[in-house]
């Protein structure tokens, strides 16, 4: 079986080696090519299109930023649907609108060519150590032959069925992941004003019932003044974003899913690159 791979930001490039680390030689497309230099074996082939990777791949995985990137990767000129044909199988790891989802899921059926959603959970670092976990939903003939690679990549893999259950599942743990992560950047920041000693608060908190290990990891990368990117800001806010979208089209009342979305909007402008957890600077801001 061919196997191509599509996207090496933070995600798909740690993904694409856990894929070569395992044996398997891959088609590999990146807008920016010189972003290879982020895999660690010359186990792989640089295709110039889309379009060329998917008539050489019988299995193509695509880990890109939003609905916006995967279209232009797979609906442009030279796009990889104009490679795809009948019973090839299009996995899409991308966080992206369960709209679009569904619709490009549609779109591969009317063509024959089987379709997994497949959004991760999980980090830069459970990337790179393969402890992802894997939401999927679609054809379960493709969820079948994928799975051998699934299991490269994950620590766990849940199959929900149709398209867009594995969109919505995910939409809801980053839901519940940002309004988490504001609530903590608002309790360091009255504490600071507070004059408390932050260790001893993040130590409290960590201590407590509701301890878990974002507060951890986050909580002392705010203490020590960094913000190197694992998870984007934008992309927080672009998954805040569609379960604001979720909420309204379902009459689901989430207010405090509303507000974080607007504090993550806030400071977009200055901090869209950085770790989602500088949503503690757009506070001070
Ligand atoms: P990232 O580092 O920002 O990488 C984004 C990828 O998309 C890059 O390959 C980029 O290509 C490509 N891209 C962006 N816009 C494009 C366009 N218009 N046309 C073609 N390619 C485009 O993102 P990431 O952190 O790996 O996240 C990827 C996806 O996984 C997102 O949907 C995110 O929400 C989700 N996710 C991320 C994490 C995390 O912790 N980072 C965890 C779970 C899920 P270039 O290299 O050319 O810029």
């Amino acid at each position: 079986m061919k196997v191509g791979f599509i996207g090496l930001g933070i995600m798909g490039s740690a993904m694409a080696n856990n894929l070569l680390k395992s044996g398997f030689k891959l088609n590999i497309y990146n807008r920016t090519k010189e972003k290879v230099k982020e895999l660690a074996s010359d186990n792989f082939e640089f295709f110039d299109n889309p379009k060329l990777l998917a008539q050489n791949s019988d299995i193509i995985f695509v880990m890109l930023s939003n609905d916006e990137a995967c279209d232009n990767v797979i609906n442009a000129d030279n796009g990889l649907i104009e490679g795809l044909s009948k019973d090839k199988i299009l996995v899409n790891f991308s966080t992206v609108s369960a709209y679009y989802s569904k619709k490009l899921y549609d779109f591969m059926r009317t063509k024959d060519i089987l379709f997994l959603e497949a959004p991760v959970v999980g980090s830069k670092v459970p990337a790179q150590n393969a402890t992802l976990i894997i939401l999927c939903a679609g054809d379960k003939k493709a969820y079948e032959v994928a799975n051998v690679y699934f299991e490269k990549l994950s620590k766990k893999v849940i199959y929900l069925g149709d398209v867009p259950n594995a969109s919505f599942l995910k939409i809801v743990n980053n839901q519940v992941m940002g309004i988490t992560m504001q609530a903590l950047a608002e309790g360091l920041q009255l504490a600071k004003k507070l004059n408390l000693d932050l260790n001893t608060v993040l130590d409290l908190l960590n201590s407590g019932a509701f301890a878990n290990s974002m507060f951890d990891l986050k909580g002392k990368n705010i203490l020590a003044d960094n913000y190197e990117v694992h998870f984007p800001y934008e992309h927080m806010q672009k998954d805040l974003g569609f379960a604001v979208k979720l909420a309204e089209d379902k009459k689901a009342f989430c207010p405090a899913l509303s507000i974080v979305n607007e504090t993550y909007k806030k400071g977009l402008q200055n901090y869209s690159k950085a770790d989602m957890c500088a949503i503690f600077e757009t506070l001070n801001s």
